[in-house]
């Protein structure tokens, strides 16, 4: 019998994922989450909070291009962006690979970005010590309401809906991050798994409705959100943005000189906005 130790996610009622510890290099409780990072030789270093896997070296690249690339480059104009959590700095580093935009980063847990800054550095890859970057520590839900037509992107890189990531799902912080957003701004956001977890996109889109012209989501695919394909936000007044054409897009992409990207193509952004039948079924519902 291998002596082996395992994590067990337990995000999910019916499912556990686990992954073997090959070594823990931090476990602690902050004053927000439970935190461990570990390492899996299949994965590399894997950050959980509140028992539930958040990012691994191998496979975050799948989350954090799309939630960030995509709306950059539909947007074709984007000056300032702000992301709501994001604490292991992955999507920071994304947007900052983009010339001209000044990045505001809320989150809500000091503890998560020392962290990741220190045991997790290709994450953020010096992102944080960026001067484009303001860092702020704040819960997300308090700083919407504090600015009005300020961002032309909004990325709540959040949590599940579950603790201190609940607030985060909510149809005032909806309502708060519009009045935050510049005119045609966009909202992208992590709307979780939807054959495990398909009340998250139900829910997410009866709650931005009332607030934007254009409700709809996109997919990407991260083999350690356990489910399938993991849906993402994607709520803006411009109803244009999600079907900008191909070819503009492969425009945008060069002179964005965005080359050592390991998941987002201009071919995968324009595919991301195709759903498969059984979550179209499951929006069928609102
Ligand atoms: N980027 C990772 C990934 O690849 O999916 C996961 C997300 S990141 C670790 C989630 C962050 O959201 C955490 O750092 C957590 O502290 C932060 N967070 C949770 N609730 C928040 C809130 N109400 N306001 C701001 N940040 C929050």
């Amino acid at each position: 019998m291998s002596n082996k130790k395992w994590y067990k996610e337990t995000l999910h009622e019916n499912v556990r994922v686990e992954y073997a510890i090959d070594n823990v290099l931090f476990q602690d409780k902050t004053q927000h989450q439970d935190m461990i990072l570990f390492e899996n030789k299949t994965f590399g270093r894997m950050l959980a909070l509140d028992g539930v896997i958040q990012t691994t070296q191998k496979d975050e690249p799948c989350y954090h291009e799309m939630l960030t690339h995509t709306p950059i480059l539909a947007h074709g104009n984007v000056k300032n962006i702000l992301i709501i959590g994001g604490g292991d700095g992955g999507i920071a580093r994304e947007c900052l690979k983009h010339k001209n935009i000044n990045v505001t980063m809320v989150e809500l847990d000091s503890y998560v970005t020392d962290f990741s800054k220190k045991h997790l550095p290709t994450l953020s890859n010096d992102a944080f010590d960026n001067e484009k970057l303001e860092l702020i520590f704040q819960d997300g839900c308090e700083f919407v309401k504090q600015h009005n037509n300020k961002y032309d992107i909004i990325i709540v890189d959040s949590t599940d809906p579950i603790g201190v990531g609940e607030v985060l799902f909510t149809e005032e912080f909806y309502k708060d991050c519009k009045n935050c957003l510049t005119e045609g701004g966009i909202l992208v956001s992590q709307q979780g798994v939807p054959m495990l977890q398909g009340d998250e996109i139900i829910n997410t889109k009866r709650r931005q409705q009332p607030h934007f012209a254009d409700v709809r989501f996109y997919k990407t695919a991260v083999s350690t959100y356990f489910g399938g394909f993991m849906t993402l936000g994607w709520a803006t007044d411009n109803i244009e943005l999600h079907k900008i054409d191909l070819q503009t897009i492969q425009t945008r992409f060069k002179q964005a000189g965005l080359n050592d990207l390991q998941y987002y193509t201009p071919n995968e952004h324009i595919a991301s906005f195709s759903l498969p039948q059984f979550i179209l079924n499951i929006l069928k519902k609102v």
